[in-house]
């Protein structure tokens, strides 16, 4: 903003634009937003631009994965090797690398967000040999607790130069049920299974925050070659592109997951009574499936010899003419997953086409029936329900995760709201859709806002710009339905063009790279061409809530006057609903807009001329705190 009033001024050499001008920079500057010591250093560097894009000096670190990984279920453990090449893209020279252990969650000790109980304990990753550069490195596995360890270099790692690292480990997958483990004796499900480099960023440097099993990724952008080795009659379902169907699947099967990638109807690619007869996979001992994927931010995998697999496409980019696989691997006694594939190709095609409106970036989806309602790329892992709607509700949501964090690259650990309100969001947004809007947004209430509203803690109105990883209490509101309700509240506020114009310069900017709040404020900014600094400042680094009260309402020479104050603070979108005394009624809809110059107390006109019987405000989903104060009647 300051830059562009420079070059406006320059422009404009008059004295009394200039005097113009001084107060409008005046105000903007009073509407700048808070930035954190750390945060500004990164623009000063210029690795972020006051204009919302990658900074000139924008960089990220990159790594090539070979992961091997066996596993002989209902044997628990999981055996791997991998090679990284970890390239150093930043200017600084790195002495130590920060490896993320996410495992070790599971050994007693480890610090959590809750507590745990006995079945989710095991002994964490057992690192067997830790090479650099081929140098073996010693490796304490009794004392490596914690999720992070630092790895110390043959020589220190140089800005664009690379170190290749050769690790063998193993685990055990625990007995309980979490985001990963056993599933049922010979169903696993794999997730943060391997050794990885953690994120080394321009604001934070490393990544050194513990994984507490509560906020969920930070990673950055690597290619990936995954081989998983099972004994026959296994099959695997991973993140990327299989390399070998016709190696590891009898031709009849792998012939019907060739036919889904063209087909809009589901096609069950392996049936009960076929995994029954053994027949489904290649019979040999053993069968290593491979997968590759690139530009990618982790990998899952899911492992079974009973779960029946369905799949089918859908179209995704119509420019390109793609279309993605959609597939489900489950139990066939679970009703709500017959239902996965359709419930899949129908999100894949709506996310694509309509919010946000961007193609589905990846080859294809799978829904993994599991216990965690968890997203990965390319992967859901959701839990069986009886309820058919919540069931297609839940995986939408998940599915909805592909856009944030993964396309997008968000640093969950500290902004859980930038990929859980958009989730959040969608979640809604589809919902309409499939169930109308009064079922979507009845349900959207009961679980995304009435838990908040009506609870009065401090830690609930915390501001929502405050760290993930610094919170308990105020985390899931925080991350879910407070910045929803800001994404809602700003479509609102720009009607749809702007908003989806606003969101895709942001998206586009962004995507493959890790965007920070202030990069989302400043893109939403530019995309729209007006100062949302006010509206941003409002929702993200304040303590308010939803609550506006009908102070009064009065009658003028056109019609009537109501005054509304804003008790909770937010700037909220609300109807104004006016009963006529001849029975009639008329609703008139106030955008966040109507707070723009005074976020206390406004008096919204009602042209008219007839007489007003009553007045109520109804703020929607946007549940008001205290609905006692809404509601004028005349005397
Ligand atoms: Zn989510």
């Amino acid at each position: 903003m300051r830059n562009l009033l420079k070059i406006i001024c320059k422009m404009l050499k008059t004295s009394l634009l200039t005097v113009v001008l001084a107060a409008i920079l005046l105000q903007a500057n009073a509407q700048e937003l808070y930035m954190p010591r750390d945060i500004k250093l990164a623009y000063k560097k210029g690795s972020r631009s006051p204009d919302g894009q990658p900074g000139k000096n924008y960089w990220q670190n990159f790594g090539r994965y070979t992961i091997s990984i066996t596993a002989a279920p209902p044997g628990r453990e999981v055996k791997g090797t991998e090679q990284i090449i970890y390239i150093n893209n930043s200017p600084d020279t790195l002495n130590r690398l920060n490896m993320k252990l996410i495992m070790n969650i599971h050994r007693p000790g480890a610090a959590r967000f809750g507590s745990t109980s006995a079945d989710y304990l095991t002994d964490g990753i057992q690192v067997d040999t830790f090479k650099v550069d081929g140098q073996k490195k010693n490796w304490n596995n009794v004392n490596a607790r914690a999720t992070n360890q630092g790895v110390g270099l043959n020589k220190p790692l140089m800005p664009h130069d690379s170190v290749k690292l050769d690790i063998v480990w193993h685990y055990q997958l625990a007995k309980g049920p979490g985001r990963e483990g056993v599933i049922d004796s010979t169903s696993f499900y794999l997730a943060y299974f391997y050794p990885r480099v953690s994120v080394y960023d321009d604001y934070n440097g490393w990544d050194r925050l513990e994984f507490l099993d509560a906020q969920e990724f930070y990673n950055d952008f690597n290619d990936y070659t995954l081989n998983v080795t099972v004994p026959k009659n296994f099959i695997v379902w991973a993140t990327g592109t299989l390399q070998n169907p016709k190696k590891v699947l009898q031709p009849e099967y792998a012939e019907r997951l060739e036919k889904s990638f063209t087909s809009d109807s589901t096609i069950h690619i392996a049936t009960a009574q076929e995994l029954a007869k053994k027949g489904v996979t290649t019979q040999n001992d053993w069968n290593t499936w491979t997968w590759k994927s690139t530009d990618i931010s982790d990998v899952a995998v899911g492992i079974s010899d009973h779960y029946v697999w369905d799949a089918a496409s859908v179209l995704v980019d119509d420019k390109a003419n793609r279309r993605a696989s959609m597939q489900a691997a489950y139990l066939d006694k679970s009703e709500d997953f017959h239902h996965s594939v359709q419930f899949g190709c129908n999100a894949l095609g709506w996310f694509s086409h309509h919010w946000p409106g961007v193609p589905y970036p990846f080859p294809k989806m799978t829904a993994f029936q599991g216990f965690a309602d968890m997203e990965y790329p390319m992967m859901v892992n959701d839990s069986h329900t009886g309820d058919l709607k919540f069931a297609q509700l839940v995986q939408d949501h998940e599915i909805a995760h592909t856009y944030f964090p993964f396309y997008m690259g968000i640093n969950e650990s500290r902004y859980a709201y930038m990929d859980e309100g958009w989730a959040t969001t969608y979640e809604l947004l589809i919902g309409r859709t499939e169930v109308g809007n009064t079922k979507a947004e009845e349900f959207y209430k009961q679980f995304r806002v009435t838990g908040w509203i009506n609870d009065r803690s401090t830690t609930e109105d915390l501001p929502v710009i405050t760290p993930s990883s610094e919170q308990r209490g105020g985390y899931g509101n925080n991350a879910y339905g407070k910045p929803s309700l800001s994404y809602l509240a700003l479509k609102d506020m720009l009607g749809d063009e702007l908003f989806k114009k606003a969101l895709h310069t942001y998206m586009d900017r962004w995507h493959g790279k890790h965007p920070i709040p202030w990069d989302y404020f400043n893109s939403m900014n530019s995309g729209s061409g007006r100062n949302l600094n006010w509206f941003f400042n409002n929702w993200f680094f304040t303590n308010y809530y939803d609550d506006l009260a009908l102070e009064n309402v009065t009658k003028t020479a056109g019609g009537y006057k109501a005054e509304v104050k804003n008790v909770g603070g937010f700037v909220i979108p609300f109807d104004v609903k006016v009963t006529y005394a001849d029975g009639t009624a008329e609703s008139f809809h106030q955008t966040p807009a109507v707070w723009e110059k005074n976020q206390k107390v406004i008096s919204i006109a009602i042209k008219t001329t007839k007489s007003v019987k009553s007045v109520e405000l109804d703020n929607g989903i946007f549940m008001d705190a205290d609905e006692s104060n809404n509601k004028w009647t005349a005397k």
